[in-house]
């Protein structure tokens, strides 16, 4: 194996990280380099990678086959890629690996070397995994909301840590939306409780589907407040759901005569964006974005707050 890497300074650097670099020549898919981490990583010697081949064995049966349909179809189009497969252990145990490549051409477009860094994703892995599981248990009745359906408080608390400490580890912005329908009391009052039920049923509804990604979390909070989760979201794109949230449901133009805002149901939004620290505390960020729902209240409801008035 050729170590092609001229600068010791580069050569410290890459051989520091926790990120894996290696390069692979396309012609004779020989490896020109990994680094030594991989030993610390999977246990195989560094220089027991030689070709594609020690790479590929040592992949988990189920995840062989498309990773290199995948992997060789995009270095043929010469197109970066990535690919997130299980790499086998010496031991004989799996960790997720998220293998992200660099296709380096030749003038004539063809493909001269791939170029790439394996990160461990194995805690990310069973994040999602766990939250799997808890989508499944959302099936179970404890944790869906009896009157709408979707889930409940319980649920909410259960997500909530898993993407607090997700968002801590990844030091990515978690952000929350709060939000809670204005003058419900009157309608009560007014329309009668029934009919009280069957409007939350219908907000629920018109809400539910309102983040396009698979992990935003949607869940009834309590009473007529609901609140949804969002995981690597910053500020600017969570605002941007909140308002999608009023908007969808004044287009749903629900009749509330009672209101003092307007003439159809409206909510009041109260928005928060964390990267949490040790220091942070789930239960608080909650209570701050709730302040700020009820600042928007304040405001005048029918309004969306994202910062401290
Ligand atoms: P604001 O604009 O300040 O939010 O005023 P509001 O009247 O909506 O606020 P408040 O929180 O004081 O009242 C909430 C009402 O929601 C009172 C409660 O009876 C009603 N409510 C809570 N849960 C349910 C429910 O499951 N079904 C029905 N029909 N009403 C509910
Ligand atoms: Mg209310
Ligand atoms: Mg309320």
């Amino acid at each position: 194996m050729s170590q092609d890497i001229d600068s010791t300074v580069y050569k410290t650097l890459l051989e520091s990280t926790k990120a894996i670099p290696w390069k692979l020549d396309w012609v004779t898919m020989k490896f020109a380099y990994i680094g030594p981490q991989i030993e610390s990583l999977l246990g195989w010697p560094q220089a027991s990678w030689e070709t594609s081949e020690d790479w590929s064995s040592r992949m988990h049966q189920d995840d062989r086959a498309w990773v290199i349909d995948y992997c060789i179809g995009k270095s043929l189009a010469g197109e970066d890629h990535e690919a997130d497969y299980r790499a086998m252990k010496k031991d004989g145990g799996y960790v997720w690996i998220r293998d992200v490549v660099h296709v380096v051409r030749n003038e004539d477009g063809t493909a001269n070397s791939l170029v790439g860094f394996m990160f461990d994703i194995s805690e990310r892995k069973k994040t999602e995994e766990k939250l799997l599981c808890l989508q499944k248990e959302l099936e179970d009745f404890s944790f869906k909301d009896g009157l709408t359906g979707i889930a409940n408080r319980r649920m909410f608390d259960s997500v909530m840590e898993l993407e607090w400490t997700n968002a801590k580890r990844s030091k990515q912005p978690l952000s929350l939306i709060m939000l809670d329908i204005d003058y419900f009391k009157q309608y009560n009052d007014f329309y009668g409780h029934i009919q009280g039920d069957e409007c939350l049923k219908r907000v629920g509804q018109i809400l539910h589907g309102v983040g396009t990604r698979a992990r935003d979390f949607f869940a009834r909070f309590g009473g007529e407040e609901f609140a949804l989760i969002l995981s690597e979201t910053d500020e600017q794109s969570a605002k941007k759901v909140a308002e999608r949230c009023r908007n969808l449901l004044f287009k749903a133009q629900i009749p509330h005569e009672k209101s003092l805002v307007s003439q159809v149901l409206t909510i009041s939004l109260g928005v928060g964006t964390i990267i949490p620290t040790h220091q942070d505390d789930p239960r608080k960020f909650i209570e701050e974005v709730d302040k700020r729902l009820y600042l928007a209240k304040k405001k005048g409801r029918n309004c969306t707050v994202e910062a401290d008035l």
